[in-house]
């Protein structure tokens, strides 16, 4: 298996609050990882560490091998490990079409052209591509995140974190969103979701992790952590789905 990120002994403190404490997993290629867990378990800090949006205190992330750290151009790594918020964070003010070229021209050197038909290409894969010409404060949370999710797949990532993408959307916009990123693990892509919604991580994950107060709590496959979970912890949590 060829790993793609490797965490190992991951450290980040924010104060004298220590959030992630000696975490560790490793994602292979062509992996979908669900991360689990309570609020303020450490996810999100978990997910920016990789995105280069925190500074680890201790412990180093991987990047095909190489320490994460040494990557001298953060938005050319970012093209790579491409990250999906649950905010969307576009550019309300501009078109679709302008938020999915302007990485790809300003940060892959692409043309114009050649930025907009990669545009197309995605805002077609994500069902948004009649939207193109729209200004993204007209869209619906579920149109915006469909719209970010093309943005990222755009700059041909390697890997997608996802941080709880369909949290703030309306309950009837979460299917859209998920259909997308099934979609996804199907074709293949590597890409690690934290998420609340379990019915889908129950479906496309090859690997849960359970995260507890900043630690990796129990990790395996959707089988083992749902059916047969061996921490009291995770039997709690999961407690509160059924
Ligand atoms: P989760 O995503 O699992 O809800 P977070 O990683 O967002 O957890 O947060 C874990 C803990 O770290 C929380 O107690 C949160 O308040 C704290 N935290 C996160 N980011 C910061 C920050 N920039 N400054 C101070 N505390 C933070
Ligand atoms: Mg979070």
């Amino acid at each position: 298996m060829e790993h793609v990120i490797e965490v190992k002994h991951l450290k980040k403190s924010f104060g004298a609050l220590d959030v992630l404490k000696d975490v560790d997993f490793i994602i292979d290629k062509g992996q979908v990882i669900t991360i689990i867990g309570s609020s303020g378990s450490g996810k999100s800090t978990l997910l920016r560490c990789m995105n280069l949006l925190e500074i680890p205190d201790g412990g180093e992330i991987l990047y095909h091998g190489e320490d994460i750290r040494q990557h001298t151009n953060i938005n050319s790594y970012r093209a790579k490990v491409g990250m999906v918020f649950q905010s969307f964070n576009l550019f309300e003010n501009k078109t679709v079409l302008e938020n999915c070229m302007l990485a790809q021209m300003k940060v892959l050197k692409r043309s114009k052209d050649e930025a907009k038909d990669k545009a197309l290409k995605y805002l077609k894969q994500v069902g948004m591509e009649r939207f193109m010409n729209a200004s993204v404060t007209t869209l619906s949370g579920g149109q915006k995140q469909r719209v970010a999710i093309a943005r990222t797949l755009c700059m041909n990532p390697d890997v997608i974190l996802f941080d709880e993408p369909t949290s703030a959307l309306d309950p009837e916009m979460v299917g859209d969103v998920l259909d997308v990123m099934k979609n996804l693990a199907k074709e293949g892509l590597t890409m690690a979701v934290v998420t609340h919604e379990m019915q889908f991580a129950k479906e496309v994950s090859d690997i849960v992790l359970f995260m507890d107060a900043g630690r990796v709590c129990e990790m395996g496959t959707p089988d083992q952590i749902f059916n047969h979970p061996s921490h009291e912890r995770t039997k709690q949590f999961l407690s509160r789905y059924n």
